[in-house]
């Protein structure tokens, strides 16, 4: 099993400190959890070199002013860590043996994927998720904030979903990234269209004929839909199409790595997939899926022991459906 999509530090924490050994201690836990290899996919807007190409990228649509101010205020305040810096500790905890590849979360800015390209092509990234979390300058899955939220009751599910699979197939066609991230994330307050196929179907058209994985996550299960990504339906639509798989937590602390792999090596085995795809400088490579991995106890607090003091044998726990309902702001 693989953690291809991890974060450094939460969305409630705005400064942005760099340490080798959270690096180590997020793959001593994935490899205590079954995982053999975790990717490191800090979001694009942290850094500041995204912020100089990207700043006031909210004026390039025609958006309601308070999600636009809210929008302005987010990425203000996410914007902190120094890209050079994130690659570089990645780079050296790779070059210590640790099993971590290079990679980052790239959201969809409309009509400026080639200038983030051309940034990106500088680094020696292994992998590139693609996301999308935004529509215009609407933050839909950003379940913190009211202003955000309360869009979902102004617009029509079935528009909603419309524009999603839009962008997606946008981002696709650009061909700037490597896996499809949360594909199905539009569903992330639990509104679904009555029937969802039409939509599934598309997302994984535009998946299969840009040659991206998508990821199976389960950072759906710790939100209000309560549903691993993708929905077995698109999950079942991508195998079929031939899009390869990673598998992904989300975490945005320690607790959360490896989050419930046990239950996605389940999923997959139960939709007849047998392999998983990884990356190295961006060239994909296809593992086996293993035996089924480890199910660590959840919601372990952060920092709660200190590497030295943890057990080095950790029960084998059966797959609850017990996740923390609250948000956790993974995106
Ligand atoms: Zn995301
Ligand atoms: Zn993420």
């Amino acid at each position: 099993m693989l953690d291809y999509h991890l974060h450094l530090w939460p969305h409630t924490q705005h400064d942005a400190p760099l340490a080798l050994e959270q690096v180590a201690s997020y793959c001593e836990r994935a490899q205590d959890a079954g995982v053999v290899e975790i990717a490191l996919t800090e979001h694009l807007f942290r850094f500041v070199q995204a912020d100089r190409l990207l700043a006031g990228f909210w004026d390039d649509v025609d958006a309601p002013e308070p999600l636009r101010r809210s929008m302005a205020e987010y990425w203000r305040f996410h914007v902190a860590a120094d890209l050079d810096e994130y690659v570089s500790t990645v780079l050296e905890a790779k070059r210590q043996g640790l099993p971590v590849v290079l990679g980052l979360e790239v959201d969809y800015y409309r009509g400026r994927m080639d200038e983030v390209a051309a940034l990106l092509a500088g680094y020696p990234f292994d992998v590139l998720l693609g996301s999308v979390h935004w529509i215009g300058d609407w933050r839909f899955d950003d379940l913190d904030d009211p202003v955000s939220m309360a869009e979902w009751s102004a617009r029509e599910v079935d528009d909603c979903w419309d524009a999603y699979a839009d962008a997606f197939a946008e981002l696709a066609a650009t061909r700037t990234c490597d896996v499809f991230a949360h594909p199905d994330l539009v569903k992330v307050t639990g509104r679904v269209p009555e029937r969802p196929q039409e939509w599934w179907d598309r997302l994984a058209d535009a998946a299969a004929s840009s040659g991206m994985a998508a990821e199976v996550s389960s950072a759906g299960w710790r939100k209000p839909v309560a549903e691993q990504y993708p929905a077995l339906g698109l999950l079942v639509r991508l195998a079929a199409r031939g899009v390869p798989f990673t598998t992904a937590s989300d975490a945005h602390h320690l607790s959360h790595v490896a989050d419930r792999v046990g239950d996605l090596h389940a999923l997959l085995r139960s939709a007849g997939i047998d392999r998983l795809t990884a990356y190295r400088r961006r060239q994909p490579h296809t593992l086996p899926l293993a035996e089924r991995p480890h199910t660590l106890p959840l919601a372990e607090p952060p920092h709660a022991l200190p590497l030295s003091e943890r057990p080095h044998t950790l029960p084998i726990s059966e797959p609850t459906s017990s996740g923390t309902a609250a948000s956790d702001g993974s995106s």
